[in-house]
């Protein structure tokens, strides 16, 4: 099967890890201090259910709640990563509004979208469950994860299940 590419955003408010997660998934570290103004693309190759992709993400600066849904990201991009902190309930809210503005620019009732609870490790400091989590992304029929960017818990898995949700959305049975 010929290789595809996939386009994926990494959107949510300053500081819940985008970039972190990115750098994580590319190439396998932790940076401890990224420049938060940054917006940068990465490439990687990936293979799942022996069908070959290149993942091309774009790390946002991030949205806040009166962020108007930059235009060009809802234009040739097949799947959204939405991200906040388990440590941040201002994130799971802005992560609510960011959605909603996604839909509305796309003119779509439905995008392929992992939501993401970053910052596990810091679970001392969390204000978001799991159980709120979950069932936002069902509201959304989204699919969930929450990940440590720091420890590398579960950040693979947010392209793995992104991808197979684009490639179910394109048509192409497969068994989940
Ligand atoms: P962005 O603004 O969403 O791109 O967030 P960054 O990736 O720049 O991360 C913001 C801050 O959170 C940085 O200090 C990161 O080191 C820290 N950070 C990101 N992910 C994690 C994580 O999984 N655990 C912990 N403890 N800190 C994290
Ligand atoms: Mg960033």
């Amino acid at each position: 099967m010929p290789t595809k590419e996939r386009n994926i955003a990494m959107m949510g408010y300053r500081s819940v890890g985008k970039s972190s997660i990115c750098i994580q998934f590319v190439e396998g570290q932790f940076v401890d201090s990224y420049d938060p103004t940054i917006e940068n693309t990465f490439t990687k190759n990936e293979r799942v259910k022996s069908q070959d992709y290149i993942v091309k993400l774009i790390d946002t600066a991030g949205q806040d709640e009166y962020s108007i849904f930059p235009v060009q990201y809802s234009m040739d991009y097949h799947g959204y990563v939405l991200v906040y902190s388990i440590t941040s309930q201002k994130s799971f809210e802005v992560i609510k509004i960011i959605y909603e503005k996604l839909l509305d620019v796309m003119g779509k009732k439905y995008v392929p979208v992992v939501l993401v609870g970053n910052k596990t490790d810091l679970h001392q400091e969390r204000t978001v469950s799991t159980e709120e989590g979950k069932k936002l992304a069902e509201s959304w029929r989204a699919a969930f994860l929450e990940t440590s960017a720091k420890q590398n818990e579960s950040v693979g898995d947010i392209f793995h299940q992104l991808l197979i949700l684009i490639e179910n959305e394109n048509g192409n049975p497969q068994e989940k």
